[in-house]
């Protein structure tokens, strides 16, 4: 297999003035999650941070001194890689200790590892998936449901929505409806059977998402979508579910 090219191992799509969007275009599809990066007056903010496969850091374009808060929106393997690299580095209260270690039973890196098409081309010669480990990343800073994230400018609210996982979370900019939902919403294949997944969680937080005024999400995987598209795939969720 051939090695990746250099300097493209992260796919960038700038969305608007705030918000660039990251992806690991040689990743198996199933774990390849967006990155989201936003640019804040005060402190850049980084919601999810790839496999950690490649450093992330260059391919952000950081500028020198400014503060950058990597934040996880939850410890699977496909949102927690690179989170080692940055000194500012937030997730959710309820896999806090766990970021100190990234054991298999939460982050399933053990389901990457055991995959014959992980990459579609090498992240670094003579790479095999056997090699897969994620970083240990401990807290900086621990966030529950409605904890503020200021970035100067704008400032996000943070939202606890398990159900994918026991530790998801989300944020909200109140003033601008911009929204990151994590795996708890996206506008692809959602999963709710995982061994951590807990189906009837999910569909509160399903109930939650209902009332939730957005103008934009931003999901863990998948396209972006307004609030039609998102009651959409709630009202899809839920009628499968029922
Ligand atoms: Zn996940």
């Amino acid at each position: 297999m051939e090695i990746a090219p250099a300097g493209q191992w992260f796919r960038k799509t700038v969305v608007d003035s705030a918000v660039t969007r990251f992806e690991e275009p040689f990743v198996h599809p199933y774990f390849a999650a967006n990155i989201w990066f936003v640019r804040g007056a005060d402190a850049d903010l980084l919601v999810d941070a790839g496999m950690g496969l490649r450093p992330l850091t260059p391919a952000l374009d950081l500028t020198p001194g400014k503060p950058v808060l990597a934040l996880a929106t939850h410890i699977h393997l496909d949102h927690v890689g690179a989170l080692c690299e940055f000194e500012n580095r937030l997730g959710p209260r309820e896999s806090a200790a766990a970021f100190a270690t990234m054991p298999d039973t939460l982050t399933y890196a053990h389901e990457f590892r055991h995959l014959d098409d992980a990459v579609s081309a090498l992240p670094s010669p003579g790479w095999t998936p056997d090699d897969y480990q994620l970083t240990p990343a401990p807290l900086t800073r621990i966030l529950t449901e409605g904890d503020v994230i200021d970035l100067g400018d704008r400032s996000f609210t943070v939202l606890e929505l398990p159900g994918h996982s026991p530790d998801g979370i989300g944020l909200l900019d109140e003033k601008s409806g911009l929204f990151f939902g994590g795996d708890a919403i996206y506008d692809a294949q959602l999963l709710d059977d995982m061994p951590n997944s807990d189906r009837a969680v999910y569909r509160q937080t399903m109930e939650r998402l209902k009332t939730l005024p957005i103008s934009i999400g931003h999901g863990g995987h998948g396209p972006s979508f307004d609030a039609r598209r998102m009651s959409e795939i709630i009202e899809a969720y839920l009628w499968r579910a029922a």
